[in-house]
């Protein structure tokens, strides 16, 4: 279930204010932040993103 196109547009990442991907097509659907050097993957539970620091997964 892909997130919806206005709400990906508010969105934010928590950690850095960069814009969000939406990685929500994925295998494991997440949204990517795409700020320099931050890089975090929110987990999108039930197609809710969860914008949360200590959830995220951080990249390699
Ligand atoms: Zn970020």
């Amino acid at each position: 279930m892909p997130v919806e196109a206005s709400l990906l547009e508010i969105l934010a990442c928590p950690a850095c204010h960069a814009p969000l991907r939406d990685e929500s097509a994925a295998q494991t659907p997440e949204l990517v932040c795409d700020g320099n050097g931050c890089g975090l993957a929110y987990p999108i539970r039930d197609g809710i993103p969860v914008l949360l620091v200590d959830e995220a997964r951080r990249p390699a």
